[in-house]
């Protein structure tokens, strides 16, 4: 039995504005689009929009082995309150972390039957991988996951940061297996001196700040550049804070970069002012900075943004000392939703941009654009759909994550999401809640490579 989405705006691609037009779903598919279609079970959508389900390639789910602070079940429940379809995770923050096959069969046969949405998985390269033949467990995995995620400096015990002359090698042994390199791009030695001059001043937040300034991430992202032209190899820097290491993304075609929202939201200022609910590594810049993220996500230099939801318990988030407490903020659930509010309508960002950085861009570089990341015949019904004369207000109390401390508390952004539906069943709807089971996300892998 078909099902029609009928009487909302919708968003193709490409588009400059919404087209009144009905949508037809079989099977999970995107079967017909088109003007007064008709069918069985119809789905009156009046005074909304419609927009592809948003893409978050950049989750902590934690699971298993860090699941006090979130799991798939809760996590992919906060991404589909907020519009998002599908989610990739981080191979770090999971005990053990995706280094190698046995590894990656036991976590998948942990959270296969936990998930609301669609995911896939990074794999990873930690220092501990050089402990074994780190390039055959990296083939060896290549098949599952769609991209290897690497650090420039580490904050785990479990899975620790890369040298230059290591990071190359990876780089080396990705283009092998056609998947891109992800990298946490501050500089170790930076960091390293400036942390140990604050913690001796204090543990306040202008410590923190100052022990991971805009150079460690523009020291970082310069090598790491350098390094992938070297190589020839495909690379995507994580979570870029400050706009001038962004910048250095225009001299390639290599490279590829997201920020996030708390970077476009959120300054220094702000840091002193709510402490560790923003707590992050990399920490917020300038608030001139935060303008300038703005203008290079718009003209295309930051290719997409994603939440790295990374939630954490309220007792690691509040211990008294900028230092202890846990870097990493819930997201996922809030990320379509600020970049609906704070940039589609507030900034006017243009429609077809706003499509590329809430779900086409990260679709096509990670490979799941011939299912994903766009409103078209024969692509996989996700959908977020949004009431825009409505407003959501954020209270962390009401999230679906197991985190419920968030920077972006009692903040109020223009427009709801009233549904998402991931492969045509809904999965939330403002009213009910969470309305898909555990188990009706899918785990996805990478289309195959022409070549
Ligand atoms: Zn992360």
């Amino acid at each position: 039995m078909s099902t029609l989405l009928k009487n909302a705006k919708i968003a193709l691609p490409g588009a400059v504005r919404l087209e009144s037009l009905d949508i037809e779903i079989g099977k999970g598919f995107i079967v017909n689009i088109g003007k007064n279609l008709h069918g069985e079970n119809e789905i009156d959508l009046s005074g909304c929009e419609i927009f592809p389900g948003a893409v978050d390639p950049h989750v902590h789910f934690d699971e298993p082995g860090f699941t006090e602070r979130e799991d798939f079940y809760h996590g992919s429940c906060a991404a589909a309150s907020g519009g998002v379809t599908t989610v990739i995770d981080m191979p770090c923050t999971s005990v053990p972390p995706v280094i190698n096959l046995a590894n990656f069969k036991t976590k998948l046969n942990v959270v296969r039957d936990k998930s609301v949405i669609d995911f896939g998985f990074f794999g990873g390269v930690s220092a501990q991988c050089f402990e074994s033949d780190f390039a055959h467990n990296m083939a060896d995995i290549a098949e599952h996951v769609l991209g290897y995620k690497t650090y420039f400096i580490s904050g785990m015990d479990t899975f620790g940061h890369l040298s230059f002359d290591r990071f190359f090698e990876v780089l080396k042994a990705a283009k092998q297996l056609k998947r891109p390199v992800l990298l946490h791009a501050e500089d170790l030695q930076t960091v390293t001196r400036l942390e140990k001059i604050e913690r001796e001043k204090g543990r306040d937040w202008m410590n923190y700040y100052r022990s991971r300034p805009e150079e460690a991430e523009f020291i970082a992202v310069q090598n790491a550049i350098e390094l992938a032209e070297k190589a020839g190899a495909s690379l995507h820097i994580v979570h870029i804070g400050t706009a001038e290491a962004a910048e250095l993304l225009q001299q390639t075609d290599l490279v590829t970069g997201e920020t996030c929202p708390h970077y476009l939201q959120f300054s220094r200022d702000d840091l002193e002012r709510i402490g560790g609910a923003l707590k992050t590594a990399p920490v917020v810049k300038s608030p001139a900075n935060r303008e300038r993220l703005w203008e290079l996500l718009i003209d295309g230099t930051i290719d997409f943004v994603t939440s790295d939801h990374a939630p954490a318990p309220a007792s690691q988030k509040d211990t008294g000392s900028a230092w202890t407490d846990y870097s990493g903020i819930p997201g996922t659930g809030t990320l379509f939703p600020y970049l609906y509010s704070e940039g589609y309508v507030k900034r006017k960002m243009p429609l077809n941009r706003f499509l590329e950085i809430i779900s086409a861009a990260a679709a096509r570089r990670y490979g799941l654009f011939d299912r994903k990341g766009s409103i078209e015949t024969g692509k996989h019904a996700d959908f977020v759909i949004v009431n825009p004369d409505k407003n959501y207000i954020v209270k962390g109390a009401e999230f679906f994550s197991k985190g419920k401390i968030t920077p972006f508390e009692e903040m109020t952004f223009n427009g709801r999401v009233e549904k998402t539906i991931v492969r045509g069943n809904i999965v939330y709807d403002a009213e009910k809640g969470i309305a898909g089971k555990a188990g009706l996300g899918r785990f996805i892998i990478m289309q195959p490579c022409e070549d």
